[in-house]
């Protein structure tokens, strides 16, 4: 049951609650629900339920529906986050375990680990104790498996996940691995469900071959009960009547479980289908439907290996896939980061004249405005993220080594370049060290007693009223007002109080300020995208960079224009933006703002850039990253 405790309530008091829960053998959990203390309670109490509801200090008491407890999101109404070192699996960041189905040597395991790395992944998987239908099949290395993929970790930096098939490799587990895996056969063996829960460590639960939802989170709560909320529920297809596919895959447990529990989900499609063609497909709707991330054999020659070849992707085929899925990843407000493990390593972290050593990163505006959103998404929790009041105010506090970073955005697919921001990376003497596009999803926010009819003014950005300008059209007398930026306008409509003002911002937006959702998905084209930039003092050394951003002026003559783009052209580098913004004080003459898909800073383009600083009378890299 779920016990709220009434504001301003004593130490004794609660006390009394938890000494009479203690006393009838119940599990205490403390819930995160914003300023009130609840405290969730499992196990069959004695008393009746009214007993608790009359306690000094009690406010409310409810039980918990579902015969799972701690896995529910009653019992946890925010999304659980496993932390896997640097990874954060159940945040906006998509989580790629790839590897192997079975470990079968060093040379093998290090071959795809490099290979799934480099496409993006984050976790390495493999196989040392092998649960296989037959025994005459391979069966895993064992511990020499383990050591193998300890080196693989050692070398790369991806974390381990693998799967433990007995309780007496509980040892080994602590000693080599970083996830713990339980395998589809042994989704009911409760002994080792209870010894994966209490190895401390995150665990990957597969959903058994032919259990249902409830079973499988009955299982899941085995783990929590031993105390390890780091459990990541992984689909891996379900026996069905047909024989087409190995498995059938369910992609309906996906909304389903993110409903019922605050675990993260990932979906395993190679398992699932067995064949290699359509694992793709079925990894890029798993994505689609909201999973927090995947789970995918890679094989670097399949025809060899030993277990599961004809269900394993070539790398090459795990690259195009994660490329499908850093475009797939944003229409669903998630990301796919291809430096997710450089940024955490290679990140400045400013003189220690700030409290703490947390890194920080600054945007302007509110909390949960667009740009706070971009930076949540780009750098996950390991970082303090603050509000400053203007672009330029951003600039200055990463110029003044007051930030880390700045998020500042760039240009939206509907409305363009936002100007000033160009203006200001030429005067600040600053690098974009990344860059991150949302899709921006207009909602239109009010009191929760307004209704449409009510309406009589429309408070936003700018950029927003105009994003939504067709829905805004079809209105009758709604007045538009223009605010700093989207989540100031909802601050606006909840401070002031009206019942006829609205606010057109994220749902986010709605959520912090508690205030209602009257329609959402408001803006006149779905396609609708902005790109934001992450500056820093200085570059970062955070391996690999695709893309470089460019500012440069050339000479009033004719063809001049063309002589630098030719140098690109000639050298087979994609340009991907080249847009001209006026020279302040020489009117009529232009700068150009180019980004391009090379690093131009390697040693490798040193020419392209020699030739580039002859052909322009000014040039200036804004970043490579
Ligand atoms: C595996 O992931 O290696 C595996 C054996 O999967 P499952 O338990 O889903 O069959
Ligand atoms: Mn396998």
């Amino acid at each position: 049951m779920i016990i709220v405790l009434k504001q301003g309530v004593s130490k004794e008091e609660e006390e009394q609650v938890r000494s009479i829960l203690r006393e009838e053998g119940c599990l205490i959990r403390e819930m995160s629900t914003g300023d009130e203390t609840v405290i969730g309670a499992v196990g069959e109490v004695s008393r009746d339920i009214r007993v608790f509801e009359q306690l000094p200090g009690v406010a409310k008491v409810m039980p918990v529906s579902q015969p799972y407890k701690l896995v529910s999101r009653e019992m946890h109404p925010e999304d659980t986050v496993v932390q896997i070192g640097d990874v954060e699996l159940g945040g906006p960041r998509i989580v790629v375990i790839a590897g192997p189905c079975a470990i079968e040597n060093r040379e093998q395991a290090m071959t795809i680990a490099r290979e799934v790395k480099s496409a993006g992944a984050v976790l390495f998987r493999g196989g040392a104790f092998k649960p296989r239908t037959s025994p005459y099949s391979f069966q895993g290395l064992g511990e020499e498996g383990l050591k193998i993929l300890a080196q693989v970790r050692e070398e790369t930096g991806l974390r381990i996940a693998t799967e433990m098939t007995s309780p007496n490799q509980v040892d080994l587990m602590i000693k080599y691995v970083d996830v713990v895996q339980i395998g589809a056969r042994n989704m009911q063996n409760f002994e080792l469900l209870r010894s994966a829960g209490r190895i401390g460590k995150p665990v990957l639960l597969k959903r058994g071959l032919s259990a249902t939802i409830e079973e499988w989170l009955m299982s899941a709560e085995y783990i929590l009960s031993e105390g390890n909320e780091q459990v990541i529920l992984c689909e891996r297809g379900i026996r069905t009547f047909e024989p087409y596919t190995r498995n059938t895959l369910d992609l309906s447990a996906i909304p389903i479980i993110k409903n019922l529990t605050h675990l993260p989900v990932v979906i395993d499609p190679s398992h699932a289908t067995g064949l290699r063609e359509k694992v793709s497909p079925m990894a890029r709707a798993a994505i689609a439907a909201g999973a927090d991330g995947l789970m995918i054999e890679v094989h670097h020659d399949p025809s060899k290996a030993l277990s599961d070849g004809p269900q394993s992707l070539y790398p090459e085929q795990f690259g195009q896939l994660m490329r499908d899925l850093y475009v797939i990843a944003p229409v669903v407000g998630k990301q796919l980061d291809f430096g997710y493990l450089d940024k955490a390593t290679a990140a400045p972290i400013l003189p220690s004249s700030r409290i703490g050593s947390q890194r920080r990163a600054v945007f302007a505006g509110e909390m949960q405005a667009f740009a706070h959103k971009a930076a949540m998404q780009f750098f996950g929790s390991g970082i303090n993220i603050d509000s400053v009041s203007s672009f330029r105010t951003v600039y200055k506090e990463v110029k003044e080594g007051n930030s880390d970073f700045g998020v500042i955005p760039l240009e939206n697919s509907l409305t363009g370049s936002i100007h000033e921001n160009y203006d200001l990376l030429l005067e600040y003497d600053v690098r974009i060290v990344g860059e991150i596009t949302l899709r921006i999803v207009h909602a239109l926010i009010g009191h929760p007693e307004t209704k449409f009819e009510d309406i009589k003014r429309v408070i936003s950005h700018p950029q927003a009223l105009e994003q939504c300008r067709d829905f805004l059209e079809n209105q009758q007398g709604w007045e538009l007002v223009a605010a700093r930026d989207t989540a100031t306008a909802v601050r606006r409509v909840k401070e002031e109080g009206n019942p006829g003002d609205v606010a057109i911002a994220a749902r986010e937006a709605a959520d912090l300020f508690e205030l209602s959702i009257l329609k959402e998905g408001i803006e006149t084209n779905a396609r609708n995208y902005t790109r934001f930039a992450v500056i820093a003092a200085h570059a970062l050394d955070n391996g690999p960079k695709k893309k470089s951003s460019l500012v440069y002026a050339t000479s009033n003559k004719p063809g001049s224009l063309f002589d630098t783009l030719k140098i690109f052209s000639e050298n087979g580098i994609n340009l991907v933006k080249l847009e001209s913004r006026p020279i302040h004080g020489k009117p009529w003459e232009y700068m150009f703002y180019v980004d391009l898909e090379a690093d131009l800073e390697s040693d490798e383009l040193q020419g392209v850039m020699e030739e580039l600083s002859e052909n322009a009378e000014f040039l200036k890299i804004l970043g490579c990253y």
